[in-house]
């Protein structure tokens, strides 16, 4: 046991620390060890903080020996490096941040410093959050660990494949249109994105402001409602973050779903969806009805204008977000002759292709003149879309889905064609863009041997009710214990 303590989530590790039966040195050398002999052939970490993390395992070790041991202490986590951390190096994904070191820490990371947690560095991801497959990283895409051929879903991708290899116990990721709940399931995990101000988002590098949430990327389910409890709730470094009570996520797992209404969208089941994807879901439907769970069927009528809202809103607010990249105040800087040649040179190098791209998509969209046909457009469906959803939830608990329309694709696939690629979010934009919180949970296998997962998304706050219905899912099957061999 003791030598693939790297394989544990964090439910069964913590109550190892606790007992003083292995130590968080132990773990943390464990996982530096597994991170240099395997992490070669997947590219998850950007950045390993080996010295920071044998410090903090130590400090760990220090704490659960006085007694005064926190939810997390000593467990060792991987960061995705959009979020920044104080005296470590924070990239974004992005050349434009190589060298950024941040002066301080992201509220998400301040709140698991206090819980006890270790951090074993930063994990890869498509630049600036901007991609479903990590291959828009400036560093190298990250493979799937289930297929080194095959993406790992993005942006998140490092989270997803550092959790599904064991190179982690758990991650916190960001959801700005999918990037953690699509990875989790290309992965074979579980990635939950919160309701839109459940979190704060004080120090996440900001993408699209009105869509990007914090959440955890976890082995198991129960995880994902330990993680949320140690990062949910109001901020005042974060005008968004909303100030309510964060419930014990832990309470209602394990409590039976009898009778709890399960609303089946018809608009996410159609023409596109890969018939194991369609198979799995319906078989994670039928679990779920077994268990006492009623389906019902509901509509979501706006759906099919989810993908052109998003990448009007998105883009504009990363065009207006990512203006801060100058080359003047930190990051790269390229010379000029004077001040517009050195922004431009800076810009053109620092940036990738797929950055750019929305930087001018989205300038246009917000140009004088354009932004009444554009912003304030998609703005106004945005509104129905949400309407959809607020309609739904007097229906029924949950809403079920597929989170993806096929098992993750091959490594190039999709470069060469940006709109196929945006589509592959087609079933996780409508969640940020109605603010409502979406988990991604294990289903099944495609017949090539891809995880497949199932979206449940709830009302606004109502993560307690999505981590009952996955946690009841993940009991009743055996997907979650699965393990990529290699
Ligand atoms: N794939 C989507 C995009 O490229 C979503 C990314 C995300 O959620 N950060 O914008």
């Amino acid at each position: 046991m003791t030598d693939s303590l790297y394989s544990l989530s964090i439910s069964e590790l913590a109550p190892l620390l606790a007992r003083r039966e292995v130590s968080p040195v132990e773990v943390t050398e464990q996982l530096l060890e597994r991170i240099a002999a395997v992490d070669g052939q997947l590219n998850s970490y950007l950045t390993v903080d080996a010295d920071g993390a044998r410090v903090q395992a130590k400090a760990a070790e220090a704490r659960i020996a006085k007694g005064e041991g926190a939810p997390l202490t000593g467990i060792p986590l991987a960061l995705k490096d959009v979020l920044v951390t104080k005296g470590l190096r924070t990239t974004c994904g992005s050349r434009i941040l190589e060298n950024f070191v941040p002066p301080f820490d992201a509220t998400v990371c301040a709140r698991l410093r206090e819980a006890g947690a270790v951090f074993m560095g930063k994990v890869n991801m498509d630049e600036f959050a901007m991609g479903s497959s990590t291959e828009n990283s400036a560093f190298g895409p990250t493979h799937n660990p289930w297929n080194r051929d095959y993406i790992p879903g993005g942006s998140s991708g490092g989270s997803a494949a550092a959790v599904a290899a064991d190179l982690c116990i758990a991650s916190l990721g960001s959801d700005t249109g999918g990037s953690i709940r699509q990875p989790a399931c290309h992965c074979g995990v579980v990635g939950l994105k919160p309701t839109y101000g459940r979190v704060s988002r004080y120090g996440l590098v900001a993408y699209a402001s009105s869509l990007d949430q914090i959440g955890p990327l976890t082995k198991e389910v129960r995880d994902a409602a330990l993680l949320l409890n140690c990062i949910a709730g109001h901020d005042r470094r974060d005008s968004t973050s909303v100030d309510q009570a964060v419930p014990d996520y832990l309470a209602r797992l394990g409590r039976e779903i009898k009778g709890l209404k399960i609303g089946v969208p018809q608009e996410y089941f159609g023409e596109g969806l890969d018939p194991d994807v369609a198979s799995a879901v319906q078989a994670a439907l039928k679990t779920l009805e077994g268990l006492g769970a009623v389906l019902v069927e509901v509509s979501l009528p706006h759906t099919e204008y989810a993908v052109a809202v998003y990448y009007v809103v998105a883009v504009a607010e990363a065009s207006s977000n990512l203006a801060r990249y100058d080359g003047v105040k930190y990051g790269l800087r390229a010379e000029g002759r004077n001040l517009l040649e050195m922004y431009g040179a800076t810009r053109t190098k620092g940036f990738g292709a797929e950055v750019r791209r929305r930087i001018m998509l989205g300038t246009y969209a917000l140009s004088a003149g354009y932004y009444d046909a554009y912003y304030r457009k998609a703005s106004q469906v945005r509104a129905l879309i949400r309407g959809d959803f607020d309609r739904a939830f007097k229906e029924c608990d949950v809403v079920a889905t597929p989170v993806s329309p096929t098992p993750a694709f091959r490594l190039g696939e999709k470069m060469a064609d940006p709109l196929t690629m945006y589509l592959s979010d087609i079933f996780t934009i409508s969640a940020n863009l109605a603010g409502v919180p979406g988990i991604s949970v294990p289903c099944g296998f495609s017949g090539g041997g891809l995880p497949i997962g199932l979206q449940l998304m709830g009302p606004p706050f109502g993560e307690e009710v999505l981590l009952q219905a996955a946690y009841a899912l993940e009991q009743a099957t055996e997907w979650h214990r699965r393990k990529p061999v290699w």
